[in-house]
């Protein structure tokens, strides 16, 4: 769902201020951190998700990378596993996760196994690419890079087979790149699970009953980006 408008009031700000939260005990939710900063005292600030809520661009990434295995390699803290095995549980496939900190044995892992698909942080992607260099992979390995809500790509397509995504609390998707639009690595889409407004070079999300967070700013400038992508989606968007 998508709306233009012009400036508004009662703006949120990562981390996301969050609605009411469910009892603990409920296991109809997992439970995520609510901060990409691993020093930032607001990531003891978990937040519920739907256990039914799905993580769409990882299914579709997963099946891209289908029948090889798909590995995360995310920092602990994030709370991230959970959700990520649910998704790629829900396609029939097996799952392996790691902590970053394995970085260098994830990379034996995969340059072993033939792993097609890595899931990780873009700030984990220097280090394991430089690690996983040294085994000579046999087939190319695809990556799904997460961004932090003010994070901006950093590294060029061609130089690995990547796609980014920007998180609004890890394991929650923001802006998304689709298979199409990949050879740049600035061109998002929005995720039209949620309601959207844009302007100038600003964008705001809401849940879509806005219950859980409401108008929040995504903090970094985001462009129109006017070509009409090849996927089909109507509303591409440029990070600079
Ligand atoms: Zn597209």
């Amino acid at each position: 769902m998508l709306c233009y408008s012009f400036v508004m009031n009662g703006h949120s700000v990562f981390p996301l201020s969050w609605g009411p939260r469910p009892p603990v005990a409920d296991e109809s939710y997992d439970w995520v951190t609510n901060s990409f900063g691993p020093s930032d005292p607001r990531a003891l600030d978990i937040v519920p998700v739907k256990c039914d809520e799905p993580w769409e661009t990882l299914e579709t990434f997963t099946r891209k990378c289908a029948p090889h295995l798909v590995l995360g390699l995310f920092p602990a803290f994030l709370q991230i596993d959970t959700r990520f095995h649910r998704a790629i549980h829900s396609l029939g496939l097996p799952v392996c996760t790691m902590v970053e900190e394995q970085a260098k044995i994830a990379a034996a892992v995969v340059g072993h196994l033939d792993i097609g698909g890595v899931v990780l942080l873009q700030s984990a992607c220097t280090v394991f690419e430089r690690e996983l260099a040294k085994f000579k992979p046999a087939m190319t390995v695809r990556y799904l890079a997460i961004l932090a809500p003010e994070e901006r790509p950093g590294i060029a397509h061609g130089e690995i087979d990547i796609l980014f995504e920007l998180h609004l609390v890890p394991g929650i998707v923001g802006l998304f790149q689709c298979e199409q639009a990949r050879d740049s690595a600035r061109i998002f889409h929005p995720n039209d699970r949620f309601v959207w407004e844009f302007a100038d070079s600003k964008a705001w999300v809401s849940d879509n009953d806005g219950r859980r967070f409401s108008h929040a700013e995504i903090p970094q400038p985001v462009f129109p980006h006017e070509t009409q992508c090849a996927c089909g989606r109507s509303t591409s968007l440029r990070l600079n």
